[in-house]
């Protein structure tokens, strides 16, 4: 029972409290004592949670150095032997799943339902599945082996779930890591650390360090072997050309805007659900958002009509609230980008949801029909509960205006019509195409981006892939020069 607020949040706060509410970094199997912080708050209530260390390239060198050390040990456990420890970490996660669910909720703001019924079970998952993958590595991929140490960076929309994505496949294929939660949201990653702890995970496997944009790039500069990075385009943009000529491993999980095609065959009633779970799933905090809808004309007006009324039932509040299905925005300067991009746009016509907004850092969920394809904000990733939308005619129209982006992340097709369906999917310059769908996620799916929204996939072989190199990629070289 994960109770309703306020009272759900007890055992959460408890934890923080007795960790001192103020955290150093998790180096070398131990927490660290906290040096320079900064507040980390709950933005549905502005409250103060804890304090956070803030990085320094000290702080990350030492956390680098601790996890080289421990790298070649736990490469030769083999991928049984390691395998145990994730089955041990995914358990650990399982019996703890309330109290990440209620952190993360009061951390970043989401829904409790989203992180209890989502996030948390999802990361679950993902170290299960690649402790099965990490029995399987030997056998399945031959000569082949491990960067050694991963630095890693994730974004404060999902922070425990993208944790999950890069510390489990890198854990699973014999490398260490230094994971960077970002500065809004650390505290379900420190949590992890105690998981780690728990589990008897070798010291230095798992090394978290906390801080903002200078600790990542100091993270990125350190000698790590490869930096997988999730976040805005254009942080990846500097992190691709830090990296560059290092020889190093890089995957980059960027932005997107993805488009949500609605043919007038489609079933409406269905395809507004979905729409509801592209858009204000987690507010419109999602990289593969379909935050950008194309109807065909013919059913546009009746469409439209639905999601307004749909629009108007959402509820928007106490993300501890079971019965919520809108949260917080996760911080006040995100909630002032959104509102900027909007209030800057003086196209289309502005819809915004009936529902009652509590004061505070909330946005209401909104839609702006009537858009040109190069209004702004057909074009600009807005990162929030907002929802814009033009119509089409032909299918080939439909396919134009979905690529017409510099994104490639996701895209939903809707049609009762498969052909219709099998037809346009492959047109779509996106890393995942859902059909009659949106939002579907698996361990055992490669999940990733083209054009500016990144390189590299996560999940599935291909995702574990991406944590290993040739063994002998040097002599194989030589060996076929003539
Ligand atoms: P962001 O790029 O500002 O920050 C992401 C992380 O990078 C944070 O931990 C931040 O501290 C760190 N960082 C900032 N500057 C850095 C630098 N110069 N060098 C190294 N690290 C640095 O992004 P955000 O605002 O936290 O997250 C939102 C973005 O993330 C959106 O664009 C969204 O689309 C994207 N995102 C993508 C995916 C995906 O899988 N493709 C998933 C979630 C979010």
């Amino acid at each position: 029972d994960y109770g309703n607020a306020p009272e759900a949040a007890g055992d959460a706060l408890a934890w923080i409290v007795d960790q001192g509410s103020r955290f150093g970094h998790f180096v070398g199997g131990s927490y660290q004592a906290p040096g320079e912080t900064f507040e980390t708050r709950n933005p549905a209530t502005g409250e103060v949670l804890a304090e956070v260390t803030q990085g320094s390239v000290e702080d990350v060198a030492a956390a680098v150095k601790a996890a080289r050390r421990a790298q070649a040990d736990w490469e030769g456990l083999g991928g049984k032997g390691r395998a145990r420890y994730l089955y041990a970490l995914a358990r650990l996660v399982q019996k703890h799943a309330r109290l990440f669910a209620v952190l993360e909720t009061l951390d970043n703001g989401k829904p409790i339902r989203e992180s209890r019924d989502i996030d948390v079970p999802l990361v679950a998952r993902h170290f299960y599945h690649h402790a099965g993958l990490a029995q399987l590595l030997e056998a399945e991929h031959p000569g082949r082996r491990a960067w050694g140490v991963c630095g890693q960076i994730v974004p404060w929309n999902f922070p425990l779930l993208m944790l999950a994505w890069k510390v489990a496949p890198a854990l699973a294929a014999g490398n260490t890591v230094v994971l960077k939660p970002a500065e809004w949201t650390s505290l379900t990653a420190l949590l992890f650390a105690d998981i780690c702890r728990q589990a008897g995970l070798p010291k230095g496997v798992v090394n978290i360090v906390t801080g903002d944009g200078a600790t990542g790039a100091a993270l990125v500069e350190a000698e790590v072997d490869k930096v997988a990075f999730t976040g805005s385009t254009e942080v990846g943009r500097k992190i691709r050309a830090a990296t560059a000529g290092r020889g190093l491993g890089l995957t980059l999980e960027l932005g997107g805007k993805s488009p949500y095609v609605v043919f007038e065959d489609a079933d409406l009633d269905s395809a507004v659900e979905g729409l509801v779970d592209a858009i204000w799933f987690n507010g419109g905090q999602v990289c593969c958002a379909g935050s950008r809808l194309l109807v065909q004309e013919g059913v546009a007006e009746a469409f439209h009509a639905k999601l307004r009324a749909r629009m108007d039932k959402l509820r928007v509040g106490d993300p501890l609230d079971k019965s919520v299905d809108v949260g917080a925005i996760v911080d006040p300067e995100q909630l002032s980008r959104i509102r900027a991009l909007v209030d800057s746009n003086a196209a289309g016509e502005t819809y915004r949801a009936a529902c009652t907004i509590p004061k505070g850092c909330f946005y209401p969920p909104t839609l702006v029909a009537g858009l040109t394809p190069s209004d702004a904000l057909m074009q600009e990733e807005i990162f929030g509960p907002v929802l814009v939308s033009t119509t089409f005619r032909t299918p080939a129209e439909a396919v134009a205006l979905a690529n017409d982006t510099r994104y490639g992340l996701a895209a939903s097709v809707w049609s009762e019509n498969l052909n219709t369906c099998l037809d346009i999917a492959p047109k779509l310059a996106a890393g995942v195409v859902w059909i009659n769908g949106s939002n579907m996620f698996d361990a055992a799916a490669p999940f990733g981006g083209v054009r500016e929204s990144g390189f590299g996939r996560e999940g599935g072989p291909e995702g574990l892939d991406a944590y290993l190199r040739p063994e002998h990629a040097g002599k194989a070289l030589k060996r076929i020069a003539p």
